[in-house]
């Protein structure tokens, strides 16, 4: 992508790259699509991909492959044990990143496995800039405990801040001198911060929140599935990384660690994961449990075709034009929908656009899962699935009450390489639609719901007529358009 002035004064992003295969997209009628969300539970992630129109659910395993990466695949060598597959991916991850060693896993979750299973013992903190779910999950199943070292700012939402994923080192120094370093399993720090709207760590953070767990003999862990964005606002936004080229800024952030895993379902263009080490202890710590739960140590689970892909994908995630896609197009989206006055987490992450379903629906109270409501009304409105991350996405406490989020976010996640701009601005016409009439959207309430992991199957109903009501809206204000 490059930002281009247009003669008319206004910058856009602009494609570096063609479509060369392209997938149909059905774009249904208002009414079916009512029906489709009802069959859901109300819950986007229930729909069926063949109901929806720009599926921004996710980044994970549905970025768009290149043609060098669909090459690859051709040349993959299935072979259980010492693939020349793997020795390719091997060698792209130590240029990269520069350790010695790599567990390969079939995603970022399974790496998240063998690691909390190695490392987290009964009654250990994981302090981390920000929990992500699967990451929360597994230390907390191995009876670790998860404390959330943000900054203040990483968690307000509209702010001029570069920097939002920031740890907050004074809290980090203040729980070592509290609890100990040997309570601490490992600090866990997670690049392009999900939960909180895609947001960076800048280079300066990552160096000082490393350098005090090293002075405290304390594992440094980087969860780099995000990573590709972060590198575009290092190198953007951070003075000291203006000069510095993506492989070096991605350097620099690999040698602040012990550890890096990822999921190549996004860092890569591929889908995968694993875990790169540097020191041999740790490897061999943890490299019994990957044929026990992934496939032997030259797969962990992956196919050899997608690792091929991931191997190339690496290499261009190490090219400016290929990873500022989303980011470009995010801060498109972004600066639109707040131009239209409409609540969007600022400044623009990495990931996709976060819509602060807080302020958009004040009305909603958060027991009515104001986020989860707000991404069935945006399908309805527009055929595009965002994915609710909010109080719906967060576990009831073992007690059986319900914590409430910090924030209340829509995420409309922008899969790299995938959608082009007219469908972005697509996406915002319905948000901006929809905001002129959000007095008509209501809450949801469970009428089934898991015991984990909710947010996944769980199936809502609309509380009162609401979802008529904004049906109704949108013929009388648009017509016969879909
Ligand atoms: C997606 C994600 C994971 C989990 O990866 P999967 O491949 O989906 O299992 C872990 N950490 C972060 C930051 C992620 O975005």
């Amino acid at each position: 992508m490059a930002k281009v002035t247009f003669f008319s004064g206004q910058q856009l992003p602009l494609e570096m790259h063609k479509v060369r295969i392209i997938q149909k997209l059905n774009l249904l009628p208002i009414e079916e699509r009512q029906r489709a969300i009802a069959g859901a539970g109300y819950n986007t992630f229930l729909l069926q991909n063949t109901d929806v129109f720009l599926d921004m659910l996710t980044d994970s395993g549905v970025n768009a492959m290149s043609d060098q990466q669909q090459a690859a695949m051709l040349i993959a060598d299935d072979a259980y044990a010492g693939s020349a597959t793997y020795t390719r991916l091997y060698d792209k991850l130590v240029e990269l990143f520069g350790m010695t060693y790599f567990l390969p896993a079939h995603q970022g979750r399974a790496a998240e496995h063998i690691l909390s299973k190695s490392l987290v013992k009964p009654g250990t903190y994981v302090p981390m800039n920000y929990h992500f779910t699967t990451s929360k999950a597994h230390v907390t199943e191995m009876g670790g405990e998860v404390l959330e070292l943000i900054t203040e700012a990483g968690l307000e939402v509209t702010s001029d801040d570069p920097f939002k994923g920031n740890f907050d080192v004074a809290a980090l120094k203040a729980l070592i001198d509290d609890k100990g370093a040997e309570a601490i399993a490992y600090v866990r720090i997670e690049a392009g911060t999900n939960l909180i709207g895609g947001q960076p760590l800048s280079l300066a953070n990552f160096r000082e929140t490393t350098q005090l767990c090293r002075d405290h003999g304390i594992l440094t862990v980087l969860d780099a599935s995000l990573l590709a964005d972060n590198l575009h606002f290092n190198k953007t936004r951070e003075a000291q990384c203006a000069d510095m080229s993506i492989p070096e800024i991605t350097r620099a952030i690999a040698d602040c660690f012990d550890i890096i895993y990822f999921s190549a379902r996004k860092l890569g263009f591929g889908r995968g994961g694993g875990i790169c080490i540097r020191d041999e202890a740790h490897y061999k710590q943890m490299r019994a449990l990957v044929p026990m739960f992934e496939g032997f140590l030259t797969y962990g689970g992956m196919s050899v075709r997608e690792m091929e892909a991931i191997t190339v994908g690496l290499d261009e995630t190490m090219d400016e034009d290929m990873i500022n896609q989303g980011p470009l197009f995010i801060e498109h989206m972004v600066n639109e929908l707040d131009a239209r006055g409409i609540p969007v987490i600022t400044p623009a992450g990495g990931l996709g656009a976060h819509i602060d379903a807080m302020r958009f629906l004040p009305h909603v109270p958060q027991q009515q899962y104001p986020a989860g409501a707000l991404a069935a009304a945006l399908y309805l409105a527009s055929g595009v699935r965002g994915m609710e991350r909010g109080t719906l996405s967060e576990q009831r406490d073992p007690d059986g009450t319900e914590p409430m989020a910090n924030m209340e976010l829509v995420r409309l996640a922008l899969p790299r390489r995938v959608f082009t701009l007219s469908q972005v601005n697509y996406a915002i016409d319905r948000i901006d639609w929809l905001y002129q009439n959000r007095d008509l959207v209501g809450g949801l309430r469970f009428v089934e719901e898991p015991e984990i992991l909710r947010f996944f199957y769980g199936r809502l109903e609309p509380i009162g007529d609401w979802v008529e009501k904004l049906t109704e809206a949108f013929r009388r204000d648009l017509g016969d358009s879909l």
